[in-house]
């Protein structure tokens, strides 16, 4: 059995592993319910960003709209100053002579410096026109309606000039124009004094379209359209660009003249302000996005940390069922060698429950009593760092009850996810069935040998009697002379001699006879399993007189050959000598063939050839026999196979196993050019071991 490479579980996670998966579910809302989560953070998010863009736009148009306000309030106060400048050169105008044609001069030169002046009338205080100037830039704006006709508004404005006694506006009126058109036009009436004393009226007429264009059009006609309008917002004279933008912004100021409320209005077309107007909304959408992006982020990261620890806890839990239904026990330890970990197995092979287990420390409640001592210092080894034996080791632990029992325990490091050392994982193996499974076939085994024996002795019973039979033969003939040698009368002493002679024979027979009987009885009784070491050349001397015995029988002739210095083999003799003697036959019984005219059979013994092991002593039985066809092969180790008719099949079987218990291997191949050799090694004898004393 091998051991399996360190294990990387900590105890700790053993603990964590019956609840992972629940809390799991627990600490997670459902999956329906994590989305709508989600979707609602992820609108929250979209609604702020759009407020913001919404705000910042609206905090733009707000921005234009003030400042088109401001330009309206500037407008009008632009206009106003105007208009009083041009009240003070009319002051100036009539501060001047009072002669008619000096008068019309200076008039023409003020109306060619104000283009928005279209007539200047002179009246005197009984409201005679005294004289007047039309415009030199254009053509008169009362041919088409005489002056007379269209007093109405400048005697109203005149009227409350006199009252106040200053310059005086008149309401707006529409003066039609050669041309089929017309203008609104207004009237602007000055008291005249002369020495502190009313001598008239100056009366300007006004044109509102020109008001506008000359006094405002070059400062804000350029990016707005200007108008006076009426309260209901009918338009009086229009200036200034009229571009055709989508959004259009406007401003209203009322303009107040003594007589006369004008309302001006401003139209600042714009286009509509940017989506994103300046730098601190785009910051902020920026910061938004950015905001987004990492929320998107996050979110597959969450999702593919869910699927890692999802994947993990079923991981875990796979690993936990595995090991509760292992029957192998697994057990646990920290550096200190406390117990961190029990599998369901391992409680059930002690009989403790976990509890009672986890947290002890040497000696343990499975440890027999008389074995703590030896465990302490096992431990003791392994927790000094001593890794323990691959292949485990066989150790005795002790149930609840008190019964002992063998156990197999592979230990293994337990290392951690940093690579630390946390301490050992042993899988604990009960083999006491495999124990007594073992001395069963042992017990069967050791019968089965036993009888392969018996039937070997059974078969040579009948060699027995024909080999004793010489032997005694010889006893028989050397009695009989000696007999008739003692009944001679004469007997001399040279007799005396022969009878001497003959009585040493007799004595050899019967103790060669003794031999023959005794290697049957040593070889049928010997039960001696112990291995020792033996020198090579005895084992073959051992089974020499029963296989000699066979091969007279069968006409063969027997070669053995063993090298020199060979060192002693470590076997169960016994056994051994079995095996040799059934090569032996095996080979000599299959030249019992009365074609077979050269039998000989060659028992050798050499230095192995094995590279593995150069200590192996090699063992080789070759006959020349008919050999071992492909099928016979194949069969040839199965116990009860034979294709002889008072074989039992066992020889080979038996052979195999006691090699094979050695440490060796059992093999066959054909020999040249007929026959059969049949091959096993031994492992020497370990230096120092008790030598064969037979
Ligand atoms: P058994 O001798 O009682 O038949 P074994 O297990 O010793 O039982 O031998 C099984 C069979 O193997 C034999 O019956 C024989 O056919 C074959 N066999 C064994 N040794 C040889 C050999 N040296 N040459 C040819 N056949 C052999």
């Amino acid at each position: 059995m091998r051991t399996p490479g360190p294990l990387r579980i900590t105890a700790a996670w053993q603990k964590y592993l019956p609840r992972a998966r629940s809390k799991f579910d627990e600490f997670l809302p459902s999956g329906s319910g994590r989305r709508s989560l989600w979707v609602a953070l992820i609108a929250l998010v979209l609604a702020v960003l759009a407020t913001l863009v919404w705000l910042a736009g609206r905090y733009e148009a707000s921005q234009v709209q003030a400042e088109l306000e401001r330009d309206t309030a500037n407008a009008v106060s632009d206009l106003r100053s105007s208009l009083s400048r041009q009240v003070q050169a009319l002051q100036a105008l009539q501060s001047g002579h009072f002669s008619a044609p000096n008068w019309s001069t200076e008039a023409q030169a003020l109306l060619r410096n104000n283009r928005d002046w279209l007539r200047l009338e002179w009246r005197d205080k009984e409201w005679r026109l005294q004289t007047f100037v039309d415009s030199p830039l254009r053509t008169s704006a009362f041919e088409r309606v005489p002056r007379t006709e269209v007093l109405n508004e400048a005697v109203q404005a005149c009227q409350r000039a006199r009252r106040v006694n200053g310059a005086a506006y008149s309401s707006t009126y529409f003066l039609p124009q050669p041309d089929g058109l017309g203008s609104e036009v207004m009237e602007l009436c000055l008291p005249m004094t002369q020495a502190g004393e009313f001598v008239g009226f100056t009366v300007v007429t006004y044109s509102l379209q020109e008001l506008l264009t000359e006094r405002l059009g070059s400062t804000f006609g350029r990016q707005n359209e200007l108008s006076f309008v009426e309260p209901d917002g009918t338009r009086l004279a229009i200036a200034g660009t009229q571009r055709r933008e989508r959004r259009v912004f406007t401003s209203q100021q009322l303009m107040d003249l003594p007589g006369n409320t004008l309302l001006l209005r401003m139209d600042g077309r714009r286009g509509e302000p940017d989506l994103f107007p300046n730098v601190l909304t785009a910051l902020v959408t920026g910061m938004s996005i950015a905001l987004v992006t990492v929320m998107v982020l996050l979110t597959k990261d969450a999702r593919r940390r869910l699927k890692a620890e999802r994947d993990l806890a079923d991981a875990l839990a796979f690993r936990k069922a595995m090991e509760d239904s292992l029957v192998t026990g697994l057990r646990a330890r920290d550096l200190e060698g406390r117990i961190t970990y029990v599998n369901p197995a391992f409680c059930q092979m002690v009989g403790w429950q976990a509890e009672a287990l986890l947290g002890q420390n040497a000696p343990m409640p499975y440890w027999p009593p008389e074995m703590v001592d030896e465990y302490q210092q096992r431990q003791a080894i392994r927790m000094a760092g001593n890794a323990p034996p691959r292949e485990g080791f066989e150790s005795v632990f002790m149930r609840h009850d008190g019964t002992r029992f063998p156990v197999l325990i592979i230990e293994a490091p337990l290392i951690s996810v940093r690579g630390e050392q946390t301490g050992w994982m042993g899988a604990v193996i009960d083999i006491s069935e495999q124990r007594r499974i073992e001395e069963l076939s042992r017990a069967s085994q050791e019968r089965l040998q036993a009888t392969a024996r018996l039937t070997t002795v059974g078969e040579m019973a009948s060699l027995l009697s024909h080999e004793l039979n010489q032997p005694l033969a010889a006893i028989a003939s050397y009695a009989n002379g000696s007999l008739n040698l003692l009944k001679d009368p004469q007997a001399e002493p040279q007799t005396l001699d022969d009878v001497h002679m003959a009585l040493r024979r007799i004595a050899e027979q019967a103790e060669r006879a003794g031999r023959v009987i005794s290697s049957v009885h040593d070889f049928v009784r010997r039960r001696d399993q112990t291995r020792e070491a033996v020198p090579p050349q005895a084992l073959l001397d051992a089974i020499a007189p029963l296989v000699n015995l066979q091969a007279r029988k069968l006409q063969v002739r027997v070669h053995m050959r063993v090298d020199a210095r060979l060192p002693r083999v470590w076997c169960d003799r016994t056994m051994v000598e079995q095996v040799l003697l059934n090569l032996a036959r095996n080979g000599m019984q299959a030249m019992d063939l009365p074609a077979c005219k050269d039998r000989v059979l060659v028992l050798q013994i050499k230095q192995g050839e094995s590279r593995q092991d150069d200590a192996a002593v090699e063992f080789s039985v070759t006959d020349l026999g008919t050999g071992i066809t492909p099928d016979v092969g194949a069969q040839l180790y199965n116990p009860f196979f034979t294709t002889k008719i008072e074989g039992m099949g066992l020889g080979l079987s038996l052979c195999r196993t006691v090699v094979e218990q050695h440490g060796g291997q059992l093999a066959f191949e054909a020999h040249a050019p007929k026959g059969t050799v049949f091959r096993f090694t031994l492992p020497s004898a370990p230096s120092g071991a008790a030598a064969h004393t037979a």
